[in-house]
This record gives structure tokens, sequence and C-alpha cells, in this order.
């Protein structure tokens, strides 16, 4: 783990500066196969030209300019950029700690460097696009790190940032460990109760930098004192919150567990749903209705009952996680029953590796492998509004493409063997 993350660091500085040149050259990447998630179709035996970072054209036989590079993916199958809708790069606590313990003993910078090291690994494993649904931080390491790989100063996925996640007082996103008396308060990174608190707290996101909002919409399981079943706002909130957000032309998001929670944020036009573990079948059918996408986060909770189990977290998270457990298979198969739209997130508070592992969690409640494929790539493409240019590996599109041995259609597991990226036309890694 160590050396991969050396010699990934190694390699952004590299990167970063034969980007422009490799972005430019023309490339002829021949694939055995091509998944193409749109169609739900293997096809055999294709050529992508990529030129200036885009696909220009895909084909059995297609003319490829003199002097074009070469990629032999005779043996692989090719597949267009992973997409991860919920990433954290900043929540590392130690065993037995609490997140609001050792969130406030990291500073920000410490965070971006962090940051920098996990995105590296995502890209790495094959995703090149990412979303932050808000994450542990006083200050803007994420809008940092996002801007940074936009100047081209380090390799790393594209990324669309909530900075924070707006949080009630006492609620999911704020750190509620602490005494009362101590003599400065210790808070969560954004708080924020009322409408014009909500609407200031909106603003100031967007004031540095955010693409998303996001709202912690009911209690969660890894944070204290908060319950997941009980919505955080009122109606009159959340229509404020996804006012507020909608007339900027940003997108927002709510991590929600109860019912209640989901059905608030829904009704108030929220883009999309975190975890949803205990959606109602009246829910599923309001999110249909309102075409709000669905983001189930199924690794994360087999993660934290395995480290419940070893007493690796607190006793409160994991009796928290016991109980939101049972549900969430449930709320899956009922968004798969009645056709809302899923965006795969695997929630990493585990080591970033083990992200890609989020494909094979969602196979066990949905018995489609395409679907799935789709979720980790076009769906995600389609929540970020960026169907247009990333998603799949179409003509016009920007040259995401990875590759592996295996057909993930047949066993999800292949996804795990990714041993060829492309971010944008410029190769990230090459196996083979
Ligand atoms: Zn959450
Ligand atoms: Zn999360």
């Amino acid at each position: 783990m160590q050396d991969m993350n050396n010699k990934l660091a190694g390699l952004g500085v590299i990167l970063a500066f034969s980007m422009s040149i490799e972005a430019e050259a023309a490339t002829d990447i021949h694939c055995g196969f091509l998944l193409d998630v749109e169609r739900k179709k293997v096809i055999e035996n294709q050529h992508i030209l990529v030129e200036g970072g885009v696909i220009k054209e895909i084909g059995s036989s297609i003319n490829i300019p003199d002097g074009a590079s070469k990629i032999d993916l005779s043996a692989q199958y090719c597949a267009p950029g992973l997409m991860d809708m919920h990433v954290h790069l900043f929540i590392d606590s130690k065993k037995g700690e609490t997140d609001d313990q050792a969130a406030p003993t990291q500073s920000s910078a410490y965070k971006a460097l962090l940051g920098i090291r996990k995105v590296q690994i995502l890209l790495n494993s094959g995703f090149t696009t990412i979303r932050i649904p808000g994450d542990i931080d006083y200050h803007y390491a994420g809008i940092e790190i996002r801007n940074a790989i936009n100047r081209g100063e380090f390799t790393g996925p594209r990324m669309l940032v909530a900075p924070h996640a707006i949080s009630q007082l006492g609620g999911h996103g704020d750190f509620n460990s602490y005494s009362p008396d101590l003599p400065y308060k210790i808070m969560g990174p954004l708080i924020a109760d009322g409408v014009g608190e909500i609407r200031k707290a909106v603003r100031k996101e967007i004031k540095y930098g955010a693409d998303w909002i996001k709202v912690m919409a009911s209690g969660g399981v890894m944070s204290q004192n908060d319950d997941p079943t009980v919505a955080a706002y009122t109606q009159e909130e959340f229509n404020a919150f996804a006012d507020e957000a909608h007339r900027q032309k940003k997108k927002i998001t709510a991590h929600a567990h109860g019912d209640e929670a989901i059905r608030m944020a829904v009704e108030a036009g929220f883009d999309s749903i975190e975890h949803a573990t205990m959606m109602s079948d009246e829910t599923a059918k309001l999110m249909v209705k309102k075409g709000t996408f669905y983001v189930p986060t199924l690794y994360v909770l087999d993660w934290i009952l395995e480290m419940g189990q070893k007493g690796a977290i607190p006793a409160s998270s994991y009796e928290k996680a016991k109980f939101v457990a049972t549900r969430h298979s449930k709320s899956v198969k009922l968004a798969y029953k009645y056709g809302i739209k899923m965006a795969l997130g695997s929630d990493p508070i585990f080591p970033m590796d083990q992200a890609i592992r989020e494909f094979r969690a969602m196979t066990v409640s949905i018995p489609d492998n395409w679907h799935v494929l789709q979720a980790g790539t076009i769906n995600g493409a389609e929540l970020l509004g960026l169907k247009d240019e990333i998603g799949s590996l179409k003509v016009g599109k920007q040259a995401d493409i990875v590759a592996m041995p295996q057909n993930p259609i047949a066993l999800m597991k292949n996804i795990e063997n990714i041993g060829f990226v492309m971010k944008g036309g410029m190769i990230v890694r090459n196996d083979y």
C-alpha cells in the first residue's frame, strides 16, 4: 500500500507536466471488447480514436491518422471511466476514535495532502470522475484539490465538490461528543438552523467554490447522539435549501436514513438522496415521479458492521449500523423495482482502494450487472448534468476510458482488476 502510494505520488508530478502533450496527440486504442453501457451491449474488436482528449471515432475499421500512437487492449474489456458519487477524502479516524474527536485534530492543510493521495488511489482504480458530498473540514481543502487538478498541478479525477455537509445544531454534521461547558465551542464545520441561516450557509458554500450543496437531512450512523430516523429540518427549511441552491444553478443532495427525511427532501426538489436506508414504498414512487436520483452507498455499511464486530468503532455507531442495515437492501430492491435512477457512491470511511467494491455490493440487491455498471458510469454523468461529455464511450465525449482483463457483466468482481486508466486522453495507468 505504502509503495503504491509513493509510486502514485511520483506519477502525479510526471503526468502533470506531460499531460498537455499526450492529450493533444492522436491515439488509436484497440479494444478486444467494448462495453456500450447505454445499449447494454458488448461489442467485439473496436478501435477508439482519441484526439485532443476527446473520442473522435469508434468502430471496427476506422481511419487512423499517420503517426498516431497505438495502445493495444485487444485482450481487454474497455469501459467508460467509472464514477463515484459519494467520496469523502478527510474522514480519517483511528481505531476507537469518533469522527468528531479525530477531525478537530487535523488541519485543513493536512487534509489537502491526504486528499491528493486518496483521489489518486481512486483514479488509479478506475474512477475518472468523483463527487464529494460534503466533507469533514473547517476550510475548503476539497475545493483546492479540485482546482489544483483542473490547473494540471496534480493528477486526479474530475471532481465536483460540496465542501461541507450543512447540518442542524446537534445533527449528523455537528460534533456532539463535547461537554457543553467548554470555554470554546467545538462544532461541526457548517451548522445552519432556520430559513435565514440556511440560505446564508448555501450562499457561503457557493461563494467559496461549491459545485454542489450537501445537507444532513437526518441523523447518521458514525456521529454521536443523533437519531437516523429523525428528520433534521422542517419542510420549510428543506424547501429553502433546495430553492437557494437551484436559484443559483447548483445541485443539492441529502444524506437521509429515515423515510420522513427522505420524503421531505424529495418533496423539496433535492436532486439526489444518499443512503435512503428506510425508504418506503410511497417515497420510492415519489422519487420516480420527481426524477430524484438514489445513491445507496452499500459497501460502507458492510464495512461498518465488520468493524463493529471487531470492536473497532464506537459501540453506539455499531448499534445504529445494525439498525439501519436491516432495511437497506429493501430500499435498493424497491428502487430497482420502481425504476428510480441509481448512481454509484461508495462513502469511503474505509481505505480508498476498497471504494471499487461498491460495484460488487450493489449486485447483491440488483439482479442486472448492466444496471450496476450504468449506476457507476452513465447515471453518474446524468446526475452531474454532464451526460453529453462523459459517462459512456461515444464520439464527441471526453476520452475517459478504463480496461480490464475480464468481463464485469459476467462477474462484477472483475471490475476490481482494472489495469488501464485514461482521463481526458491522458494515460494515467497502463499495465498491459
Ligand atoms: Zn451520510
Ligand atoms: Zn457519506
